[in-house]
Formats: C-alpha cells, structure tokens, sequence
C-alpha cells in the first residue's frame, strides 16, 4: 500500500479560494449545511455550479467537460462538501458514472451523456445493492436476459440512493451463469422512467426519504445502454471503487457540525476548557491527517494508478473518524439533543446521531474495507 505525500500546487490552491467565495456568494443568508455528500437535492444548484464549470470537471474538453484534472475535482469537491452545499443531484454522476463512461462508455454514449452530465442535467443513481447482495456483491440475483432489441431486467434493487429524483441508475445484474461467480456479470444503463421500473421509499431513522427500493419488472433495455462489456461487470464496478471510497465526501459530513460548535461556544461566550481543546485539538489532526491521505489518493488517480486498497482504507479511516467526532460533540455537548432545537448545532448534531451509523455502510461497510486492506497487505 502507497501514499506518496503531495499537497496542492498555487494553482490548485488559488481554484480553492474562487470556489470558496463563489460560495459564500451563492449560498443564501442563514443556510443550514447539508451533511457532506448527505446535502440536498437541488437540480438548480447543480446547472448553477456547471455554469463555472465546476460540475464533470474532469472530463475532457471534446465531451462538454473542463478536462480539469483529479486534484483540481478533489478541490471543488473539497470546498462544496465543506460548505454542506446541496450536491446530491449531480453526486454520483460526476464522481462515478462519468469515469466510467469514459474508461468503459462506447463512443454514442460519451457523446450523449457526458455534456448533459458536466452541463448538471442529468442525475444518476447506483443499482449495486439487493436484499440479498450487500457486501457480497457477486450474489447479485437481478438478471438481464437477451431480448431480439437489447435486454429484459428482472429483480430488485435496495437502498438506491436518490432513485426517486435522478433520470438514470447503472444497474450491475446478471447476464449469464458463470462457474466463477464474479463471471457473468454486466452493468447496464437503465432510465428510471422506464415501464416496469417501480421505485419505493425508504424511511431512514430521521424520517428522510433519499434511499429507494427498485423493483425491476420485465424492463426493456436496448443494447446500446450496455455499460462496457457483457459479462465484464465485476471487474468494472471493482474499476469504480477508487473513485467512490476515497474522496472527501469520506471524512467531511462533520465539518459543519464542528464549526457550529465552535460557533455555538463563540457566541455564548465560552471558551473551551482544557478536556473540550484537547478533543477538538485530537480530532482537528486526524481529519487532517486523513485529509492528506485522499489527496494522495486523488494525485495517485490522476497519474492514471487504480490505488483501490488505499481507497478503501480511506473510507475506513474517514467514516470511523466521522462517527467519533458525533460521539466525542454528543459527550461535550452534555445535553439532551433536541432536533428542533435552538441551535444549529443541535439541530445538526441531532442530524449526525441519527445519520451516522450509515456512513460506515454506504460505499462498503468497515469489516468488508478492513478484509480489502488485509489481503492486500498479506499478498
Ligand atoms: C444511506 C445508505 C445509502 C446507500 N446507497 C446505496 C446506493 O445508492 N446504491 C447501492 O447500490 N447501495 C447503496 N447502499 C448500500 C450499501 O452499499 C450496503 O448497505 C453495504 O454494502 C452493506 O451491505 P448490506 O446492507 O447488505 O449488509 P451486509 O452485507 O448484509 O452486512 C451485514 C454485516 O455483516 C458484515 N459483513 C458482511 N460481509 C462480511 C465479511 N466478508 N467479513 C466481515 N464482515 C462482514 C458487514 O460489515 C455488516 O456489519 C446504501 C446504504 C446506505 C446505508
């Protein structure tokens, strides 16, 4: 496992202070931040920010992108994650579907789906997970049966994020029995507004409705919406994994709530006591230890390595840090958390308490990184 050390050059830096005031521009007075890749759906936020050219950077000039490279995204991406800016229309989309149009896409589909894309028009979700295929993904039982005009998908999808307001989902299913079980797999595009796709919401702790149950009924898929290769789908969607678990989106949905506790202290006059410093100093050197860690990430991708243990060891790290500083605010707090309360610290940290527990599962739960990390060291 390799973290080469690197930090940002000027330039990446400058791209950082431009998206900073652009924010603080754009955001209104008095807004609540979203909890990292947890912010809201905002279709028109997401045309706003392409209009900088800040959505789908990272794909190249010819397909409606700024051909901006990995770290400049990682800096964007940085900065609006910060912010709690409301990002999940365009999330997934430009984080993981565009790459994988473009290492894996046709040439048709480049063209059709990578401008509108970059340009914040159109959403996808991810269709990986069942009921039964979870971490074990490779048990996916969704089947894509050859048709004369392309496929016919069959079975259920779970916990597609944002299914109910995105145009698309890639879909891994099976399109073939296969002695080894990572063989016969293939990703498909389905549009989300297909006939015989029913999509149900699933109430998450705090009552929000941003996870779905997909049920995939006899839909129609014509064969130029195959992602890549048939039958190549679990070497594929190990491709995209570098890309999912490193990022910031991996240890910044706290740093709102960290600031409105210093904030909430600030304006009640009340300095931290030693045990409060001390806390806050810890966790301010891990997140920025982990914070160095998927920049390498990020430097390591843009220099064409598929870093994918370092990338799940992030997401180890990043998530388990994200949990402790809600256990370490929650314990310093030392009051009943009321979700409408007073503060904006209180009603986040609520937030937090309620949403926390699923940060450790998205993206591949704790023990499943933790066996990734091990293998690969033992080899
Ligand atoms: C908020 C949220 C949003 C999500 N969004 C999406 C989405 O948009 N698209 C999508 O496809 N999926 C999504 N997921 C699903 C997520 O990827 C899965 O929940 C995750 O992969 C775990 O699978 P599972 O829930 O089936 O748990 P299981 O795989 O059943 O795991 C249950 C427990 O067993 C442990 N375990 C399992 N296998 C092993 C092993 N080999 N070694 C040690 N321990 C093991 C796990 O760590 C876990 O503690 C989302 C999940 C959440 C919570």
């Amino acid at each position: 496992m390799i973290f080469s050390p690197t930090a940002l050059s000027p330039a990446e830096d400058a791209l950082r202070h431009e998206v900073h005031r652009w924010l603080a521009a754009t955001l209104p007075a008095g807004f609540r931040p979203g909890l990292g890749l947890g912010g809201r759906h905002d279709p028109e936020f997401s045309r706003d920010l392409a209009k900088q050219g800040w959505v789908g950077m990272a794909i190249p000039r010819e397909y409606g992108g700024a051909g901006a490279s990995t770290v400049e995204r990682f800096v964007v991406v940085e900065e609006l994650l910060a912010a709690g800016a409301p990002i999940a229309a365009h999330w997934i989309a430009e984080r993981q579907t565009a790459p994988a149009l473009l290492r894996f896409g046709t040439e048709a589909q480049r063209r059709w789906f990578l401008p509108r894309i970059a340009a914040g028009e159109c959403f996808f979700s991810l269709g990986m997970s069942e009921p039964d295929a979870g971490s074990d993904l490779a048990s996916v039982r969704t089947t894509a049966t050859r048709t004369e005009s392309g496929w016919r998908v069959d079975g259920t999808k779970v916990w597609t994020t944002n299914a109910h307001l995105n145009h698309f989902f890639v879909v891994l299913c099976r399109t073939s029995a296969a002695q080894d079980r990572h063989g016969g797999l293939s990703q498909l595009i389905v549009d989300l507004s297909s006939p015989g796709v029913s999509v149900s919401p699933i109430p998450l702790l705090d009552g929000e409705l941003h996870v779905n149950e997909v049920v995939l009924d006899g839909v129609h898929v014509p064969d130029e919406r195959v992602l890549g290769e048939v039958g190549q789908g679990w070497a594929q969607v190990t491709a995209e994994l570098a890309h999912e678990r490193s990022g910031p989106d991996r240890y910044l949905s706290v740093l709102g709530l960290l600031r409105a506790f210093l904030a909430e202290r600030a304006e009640a006059g009340h300095a931290l006591d030693d045990h409060a410093a001390g806390a806050f100093g810890r966790l301010a050197a891990q997140l920025w230890s982990i914070r160095r860690l998927s920049l390498s990430v990020a430097r390591a991708l843009e220099q064409g390595e598929a870093p994918a243990t370092e990338a799940a060891l992030v997401k180890d790290v990043g998530t388990v840090f994200e949990q402790e500083v809600v256990e370490t605010l929650r314990e310093l707090a030392a009051r009943e958390i009321d979700p409408e309360g007073a503060s904006l610290f209180e009603r986040l940290l609520a937030e937090c308490v309620l949403n926390g527990p699923s940060w450790t599962l998205r993206g591949g739960t704790t023990e499943v990184l933790r066996g990734i990390a091990a293998k690969a060291l033992s080899r």
